[in-house]
């Protein structure tokens, strides 16, 4: 096959991108398993040194420029709060056991509770005990960010073991004026057009929900630095709602260069995909991973807008309005692990992160490749057997794939019709699609057409 065809110097064309090659790197799964494990035992919160601990395993690989906000700013209608912190927390019977030990799982304390040091007895103790009679070996995880209360989460068995007695509890924490940390970090491309991705970083010791997504955002932080790309990439780890609320109000003056946008999250489980479309309902993201998911996942479900969710709650309020889509396996909220000591690390695997990976790819380089052709031979079909245009895809069924594809794309090319609207109206796979396309303007038939 010929040298991919550079246009204006890009070193994306229809036939190339650099993400395509990061799809084949292998031990990916591997890898991105491997710094969940790692990021897993922090107790993050949406303030606090869980997040700064995360913040730093992260900025290892990539560069992060890490954000302090504090405590009592302004952020649109709301507040960057206290900051909180735990050591130790524990409930002890009379003997001094430690009936629930947040050494043995950080869920086990309601997430911001204030610090107490109490003797109680059962009765007193038991508003504040929270557990799943249905999944009774499963840890809750619950949070009390805006109203400043205490609590314990523990198994549903734990909780039946426990008699009428007294009972010491003890949350070794602070509430404290303090900051709000998040980080981002911006990989330049050849343009200044932005494509935002985003992963909350203030969920505990849970896998899916959300380290995958923050694996998933470093170790393309990592190698997006090293292939060409045509888009300015900015990841943002910020704790869900109040991080991204922050980052919108302090960059009013930057959000209109995010062409396109992603939220990662619960992508580390073997469901799904499901992909919930940004509120514009019909941006290029939401038409990119339509297209990727359909054609490679049967099973995937594409769900319109809801104003429920992650991150995209914030970057789709009506005024930003921007086209940002939450990509997830498994649905949050839709799996039985989700906000559960279920979500831990045996309930996601490699092969799963690994897939992920690649759809996230394939959605990036469809976003990366999408551009619009002109047909320099448009008075009737030129003659594709005298330039050799037969032959060069091997294999009687790609053959006849491939010269359905060049007529497609030789036919739509009037300089309106961008490559994804041609795969979409020929029903064939974007990468076919574009590949055509490379080889035509290899061969003088199409030229690309300046993006405005
Ligand atoms: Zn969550």
């Amino acid at each position: 096959m010929s040298a991919p065809s550079k246009v204006d110097g890009s070193t994306v064309s229809a036939t190339h991108s650099g993400l395509l090659d990061l799809r084949s790197c292998p031990g990916a799964g591997d890898e991105l398993y491997e710094i969940i494990e790692r990021l897993f035992p922090f107790c993050r919160s949406i303030t606090g040194n869980g997040v700064r601990q995360t913040l730093a395993v992260v900025g290892e690989r990539i560069p992060l420029q890490i954000r302090e906000i504090p405590t009592g700013t302004a952020v649109f209608d709301w507040t960057i709060p206290k900051e909180w912190n735990i050591r130790d927390a524990s409930i002890k019977d009379e003997s001094g056991h430690r009936v629930v030990d947040f050494r043995s799982s950080n869920l086990h304390v309601v997430n911001y509770s204030v610090p107490v040091r109490r003797r109680m007895t059962m009765d007193q103790l038991r508003p504040h005990l929270h557990s799943l009679p249905d999944r009774p070996d499963w840890i809750p995880y619950r949070t009390s960010y805006y109203n400043e209360s205490w609590g314990f989460c523990l198994t549903h068995k734990q909780l039946e073991s426990m008699r009428d007695a007294e009972y010491e509890v003890y949350i070794d924490s602070t509430l404290e004026p303090g900051a709000l940390t998040y980080a981002e970090c911006l990989l330049p491309g050849e343009i200044d057009e932005e494509i935002l991705l985003s992963a909350h970083v203030c969920h505990p010791s849970l896998a899916n929900d959300n380290l995958s997504g923050i694996a998933l955002l470093t170790w393309l932080g990592e190698r997006l630095k090293a292939v060409g790309h045509r888009y300015s990439y900015r990841l943002i780890f910020a704790p869900g709602t109040i991080g991204s609320i922050t980052w919108l109000a302090r960059n009013e003056d930057k959000v209109h260069r995010i062409r396109h946008g992603l939220v990662l999250a619960c992508l580390g489980d073997q469901g799904g995909p499901t992909y919930k479309c940004s509120r514009r309902g019909d941006a290029l993201v939401d038409r990119a991973v339509s297209h990727v998911l359909t054609h490679r996942f049967p099973q995937a479900s594409i769900r319109r807008f809801s104003p429920y969710g992650y991150d995209e709650r914030q970057y789709c309020s009506p005024g930003f309005n921007l086209p940002v889509g939450l990509l997830e396996r498994s649905a949050y909220g839709e799996f039985p692990e989700y906000h559960t000591s279920g979500d831990d690390l045996s309930f996601i695997t490699p092969d799963a992160l690994s897939e992920s990976l690649e759809m996230v790819l394939s959605i990036l380089d469809v976003i990366e490749r999408d551009q619009c052709y002109r047909n320099l031979n448009p008075r009737c079909e030129p003659q594709l057997g005298k330039r050799g245009l037969y032959d060069v895809i091997g294999g009687e069924n790609n053959q006849a794939n491939f010269q359905l594809g060049m007529l497609w794309v030789l036919n739509q090319s009037d300089g309106a019709h961008s490559l994804l609207d041609i795969a979409e109206l020929s029903s064939m796979p974007f990468e076919q699609i574009a590949t055509c396309a490379g080889l035509l303007a290899d061969h003088g038939l199409l030229a690309r057409v300046p993006s405005q």
